[in-house]
């Protein structure tokens, strides 16, 4: 009963591949079956994979219909005569009913089984070894009417691979049973002491895993571990291989050189590994020849593309291998990426991103410099041609300038000879005497404040910002001009705001751009009657928060629909005009935060306004 469950448990009809739909169909070729006979149990990831790549090239046939089968032995697990009787009665009846096309052995134990028994159960199929090694003791296993794909790695592989790691060698330590099996390792013996003289080797290939894992946890500096697969520790307890070289790997202080891909990524630092996919592909296409028609023995056995130098990038950093001393054709797996190599695509696009960005801020940047720079060119040429502009306007007025200082001038005169002719009188009235003086002051007070205004007014750097009374301004503008109105017959009016109106900026362009609009209004009405011929300018403060200023005139009136022209550079209707009064108003005003535009009255004429903030809001 025990037993009988046992085999249940361990023998493992594993898998059922319908490869074609042609295999239901009645007049389709007939159907082949192979029978998959593996040394081990088929769930450990090496003899899965060769299952697996069996079935794989089973299916790329395609010919005809195929049915696998697939039986563990389990060999190594559940040695022993009765157990080797059970599993041929139980295989005998199991496969009494099938017949096998071609049996794939995988395992020398497989083979071995085969060689015995094979009569017994299956007869007449003929064989395929695979994952054996080229030994004239394996030859000897042979049967006849069998082919054989050798699938081996050397004790020299593994010595290679240490080397490779562990470049001053001196000592090495064998760890898992194969090293005990002459059909694997078992001569290594012989063949290390040919390939490197005097190498230490200390032999735990016996030793319960306890041990091992005890002695690999203080090795000596230049020393390596070789590892074969290890199932069981001669101690009754059994393993799976992999899980037995984590728990070894877990205490080693030394590298790991493995034998296996499937063992890849476990801690070993890699070696010439079996590779079980290839073991089975190999296998499975010469069994299809052999379903096609080819006797077994008319192809020769011959040496699989199955083992390779593989290494783990990680395990290589970690001993600090120079991938340079691999042996020619190994291939490095999860290699660690560097971080360019890792985050290529991230940093190619981030770094493409800020490129963009920083060509898109320098753009901005340089385009802000050179609006600045034509901002600064512009106000430079502004100021100039406000300078020429009032250069121009002292001119014309230059007749009325003169007219202004003369007069004081002359009084001056007057009174120094009334002064005079007092003080020959014997006893000269001295109140007399003192209003002279002070008349004389009073005029010399009157020429320098007309000389001031004049002087700063033909200056050509700006002043700094001030507060102004705002009436006094408007006011002082009105009266520097009233000679030439007196000359022009224009009446010139003002009438103040009440209130205090307080204004901040440049005096002198203020008023600059206030002239402009009170001799434009002088020429609008110079054509007209006497009794027309006036310019009034009224200040007034507009909702308590801005100074206003309106000049108005009872000319013409502006030009229709050209009320906004006019404030152009160059504009002009005049004969003799130049353009730029009314745009230097414009950008003086603006420049102070104001605004100016000018409109036509119905009753006639034009009105100019400028409006601006009070200081304390500037
Ligand atoms: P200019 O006086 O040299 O022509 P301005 O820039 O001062 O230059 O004036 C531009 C134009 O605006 C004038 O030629 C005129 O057509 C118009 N203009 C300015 N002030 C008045 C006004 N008070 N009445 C009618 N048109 C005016």
């Amino acid at each position: 009963m025990r037993i009988l469950s046992g085999l249940t448990r361990i023998l493992i009809v594993c898998l059922f591949v319908n490869l074609s739909h042609q295999c239901i169909a009645a007049d389709g070729p007939r159907q082949r079956s192979i029978l998959v006979l593996e040394e081990a149990d088929f769930r450990s990831p090496f003899y899965l994979e060769i299952f697996t790549g069996i079935s794989a090239a089973a299916k790329q046939n395609g010919k005809f219909p195929t049915v696998i089968y697939g039986e563990s032995l389990d060999l190594a697990r559940f040695p022993g005569p009765d157990y080797e009787e059970s599993l041929v009665g139980h295989l005998k009846s199991k496969y009494a009913q099938r017949q096998i096309d071609v049996i794939v052995s995988i395992g020398v134990a497989s083979a071995k089984f085969l060689q015995t028994r094979k009569q017994e159960i299956w007869p007449t199929a003929p064989v395929v070894y695979g994952f054996v090694p080229d030994l004239p003791e394996t030859r000897a296993l042979f049967l006849p009417d069998t082919t054989a794909i050798f699938a081996r790695v050397r004790p020299t592989h593994l010595l290679t691979a240490a080397r490779a790691i562990v470049p001053d060698l001196t000592h090495v330590v064998l760890v898992g049973g194969a090293w005990k099996n002459p059909l694997v390792y078992g001569q290594w013996k012989q063949d290390f002491a040919a390939a490197m003289p005097g190498l230490e080797v200390t032999d735990l290939s016996d030793a319960p895993l306890r041990e091992v894992r005890k002695q690999v946890a203080s090795l000596p500096a230049r020393s390596a571990i070789l590892t074969s697969a290890m199932y069981s520790d001669g101690e009754g307890t059994y393993y799976s291989p992999a899980a037995a070289l984590a728990r070894v790997a877990e205490s080693a202080n030394r590298p790991i050189v493995i034998t296996s891909d499937t063992f890849l990524g476990r801690s070993g630092v890699g070696g010439f590994l079996l590779l079980p996919d290839s073991i089975g592909r190999e296998a499975g296409e010469v069994a299809m020849r052999v379903l096609g028609g080819e006797a077994p023995s008319s192809i020769p056995p011959f040496n699989g593309d199955n083992v390779k130098p593989i290494f783990d990038g990680r395990q290589l950093k970690r001993w600090n291998v120079d991938e340079a001393n691999l042996p020619a054709g190994s291939q490095v797996r999860f290699r660690e990426l560097s971080f360019w190599e890792r985050y290529y695509w991230h940093t190619t696009i981030a770094g493409s991103v800020m490129l963009v960005q920083a060509l898109m801020i320098a753009t901005l940047l340089r385009e802000r410099r050179l609006r600045f720079l034509a901002q600064v060119e512009a106000g430079q040429r502004m100021s100039e041609l406000a300078h020429m502009n009032r250069r121009a306007t002292a001119g014309q007025m230059s007749a009325s300038i003169a007219h202004e200082l003369s007069q004081p001038l002359a009084a001056i005169m007057i009174n120094a000879e009334a002064g005079a002719q007092a003080l020959q009188h014997p006893s000269p009235d001295l109140g007399e005497l003192r209003d002279i003086l002070d008349h004389i002051r009073r005029d010399d007070q009157r020429a320098s404040e007309v000389i001031n205004w004049l002087r700063s007014f033909l200056k050509k750097e700006q002043t700094e910002p001030r507060e102004l009374d705002f009436n006094v301004t408007v006011r002082e503008v009105f009266q520097f001009l009233s000679v030439q109105a007196v000359a022009r017959k224009v009446e010139l009016a003002t009438e103040a705001s009440s209130s205090d109106i307080r204004v901040k900026g440049d005096k002198v362009q203020l008023q600059q751009a206030i002239l402009n609009l009170v001799v434009n209004g002088m020429d609008a009405v110079a054509h007209l009657p006497a009794d027309r011929r006036r310019v009034l300018g009224r200040t007034s403060l507009v909702e308590g928060n801005r100074a206003h200023l309106s000049i108005a005139d009872a000319g013409d009136g502006i030009l229709a629909e050209k009320t906004t022209e006019i404030f152009k550079p160059f504009f002009t209707t005049k004969a003799q005009g130049m353009g730029i009064g009314l745009s230097i108003a414009r950008t003086i005003i603006e420049t102070h935060g104001g605004r100016i535009w000018a409109e036509n009255v119905p009753s006639g004429g034009a009105v100019f306004h400028v409006s601006l903030p009070l200081a304390a809001q500037r």
